[in-house]
């Protein structure tokens, strides 16, 4: 049997880490079954759906490089993918099973549910949901009144019995209809489908095969089966992911940090490793790996390894993964993930300029300066500012080296100076040979020799790699940057 799989989000709020986690193992379980994966959007709660929801779910897994096989955009067998254009086959299904003795029409106004909510506080009963009133309504009564007054369906959840069924990670599920919220609508007044209805009818005309969620959907599941039940359709596999944990065992949210993928990607975040990382919430690969590529999670991901346990997500680990993968990342394709970031600073100029070629080589000839420890992509361009725009010189005091006087400091640059420009014209090992030499010669420390210097092109102590910057910044920009600091320090501080 052909495995089909989907993601069915509701475009009611940003992509989160936890919708990528259901989407990205739904991609995996189908990719690695050789099977289909289905985007289907669940767009039937009208009053809380956005169009710009659903732009961001485009653009999020157009940015993370992953694609179903059907859905909305792409089309497909069971098209349209997009349940608010499917209304007519979710009705149909309803009144099939009103006229089965499944479901009922119910003409409550929300007036008398409210009222039957407010009696039952004041007497302190343990009963919720609705008291079943219109349940035992005449069937052939109730189909006329439909005909001209607003109403509802409801599900007619079988009285004192239980529901069961297997779910693949945590097993046999139990559930007693009593503690189901008694009767359920399935079609709203406007004629909109409830979300049951709605997913089941889909994942059963769809092919759907295994459903994989979060187990914050683990509830609705008996309810569910029933529904499959009332309908006569074998219901899919269900397998309920735990959920995504912040560090303190509460569900992630805001107060852990980022939750949306945007936030992630606008705070320099790789979708690779975004994507690696994630694919390690509540799944374990091989002993002692963590980096895979897409295709290599693909060959590994075995459901029989997917953990009971929450997952917990650590921002620290995750940047841990953006660490690698800018480090391991080709300079090219850096660049462009990176540039952006640059622009947001202005790096080759005002307004988030767009690097003209010069600067565009520039930059990434200068991504091994920094990206062995960046940890997300807009540090590579605070760290690389020096080389696009002359820094400010700090006060006199940055440029000495420890237990060095002022006048020491001028010597030092001044020699500096003397070897610069040629430094700028070797390469890093040629140019290391260099300035060892010059250190003996000149008897001083060569850690002493280069500080002033690296203060002096860089506008602080600690730069990314001295040799690699000179060269760089070419033998002009470099001699004129240490001329400048020279005249700055050849005014001797004033001592009060
Ligand atoms: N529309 C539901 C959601 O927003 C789908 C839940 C399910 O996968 O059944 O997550």
């Amino acid at each position: 049997m052909e495995v089909r799989v989907r993601y069915a989000p509701s475009p009611t709020g940003l992509q989160h880490i936890g919708g990528l986690r259901t989407a990205l193992f739904n991609y995996l379980f189908a990719r690695s079954q050789k099977g289909v994966f289905i985007l289907r959007l669940e767009d039937t709660d009208r009053t809380r759906c956005d169009d710009a929801y659903v732009r961001n779910l485009y653009d999020t897994f157009a940015w993370l490089g992953f694609r179903w096989d059907e859905g909305p955009d792409s089309g497909g067998p069971f098209s349209p993918y997009i349940q608010s254009e499917r209304t007519g086959l979710y009705r149909r299904y309803a009144h099939e099973l009103v006229a089965a003795g499944k479901a009922y029409y119910c003409f409550c106004p929300p007036e008398r549910l409210d009222a039957v909510r407010k009696e039952r506080e004041a007497a302190h009963s343990s009963q919720t949901g609705y008291d079943r009133f219109c349940r035992t309504l005449d069937a052939q009564e109730a189909a006329q009144r439909a005909q001209t007054e607003q109403c509802v369906i409801r599900l007619k959840i079988p009285l004192d019995a239980a529901t069961r069924f297997t779910d693949r990670l945590i097993g046999e599920v139990v559930w007693k209809n009593n503690d189901i919220n008694p009767d359920p609508v399935l079609l709203k007044s406007d004629g909109f489908p409830t979300y049951h209805l709605a997913n089941i009818v889909d994942d059963h005309l769809m092919g759907i095969t295994h459903v994989l969620r979060a187990q914050e959907w683990l509830a609705s599941t008996p309810l569910h089966v029933i529904l499959y039940e009332a309908l006569g359709w074998e219901p899919p596999e269900f397998c309920h992911l735990p959920m995504v944990m912040g560090q303190d065992g509460k569900k992630l949210s805001k107060r852990h940090g980022a939750t949306s993928v945007d936030e992630f990607r606008k705070n320099g975040v790789l979708p690779h490793a975004l994507l690696n990382y994630v694919a390690l919430l509540g799944m374990s690969y091989e002993e002692g790996r963590e980096i895979y590529s897409l295709d290599e999670l693909v060959a590994r991901f075995n459901p029989e390894k997917l953990n009971k346990a929450q997952a917990v997500f650590d921002y620290k680990k995750l940047e841990w993964f953006n660490t690698q993968y800018i480090k391991e990342m080709d300079d090219e394709e850096l660049a462009a993930q990176a540039i952006p970031f640059a622009r947001e600073i202005n790096l080759f100029g005002p307004n988030g300029a767009v690097p003209c070629e010069n600067d565009r080589t520039l930059f990434i000839k200068a991504l091994p300066l920094v990206k062995e420890r960046a940890a997300y992509l807009g540090e590579l361009a605070e760290k690389l500012r020096y080389l696009f725009a002359e820094p400010p010189l700090p006060e006199a005091s940055v440029f000495m080296p420890k237990k060095a006087t002022h006048e020491d400091t001028l010597r030092l640059l001044r020699i500096g100076r003397g070897f610069v420009e040629e430094l700028a014209r070797l390469n890093e090992a040629d140019g290391e040979a260099l300035v060892k030499r010059i250190a003996e010669d000149e008897d001083v420390k060569l850690g002493d020799l280069l500080m002033p210097l690296r203060v002096a092109l860089t506008g602080t102590r600690v730069s990314p790699p001295l040799f690699g910057s000179v060269i760089l910044l070419g033998a002009r920009r470099a001699a004129q940057r240490v001329d400048k600091a020279l005249s700055m320090l050849a005014i001797p501080p004033v001592n009060c």
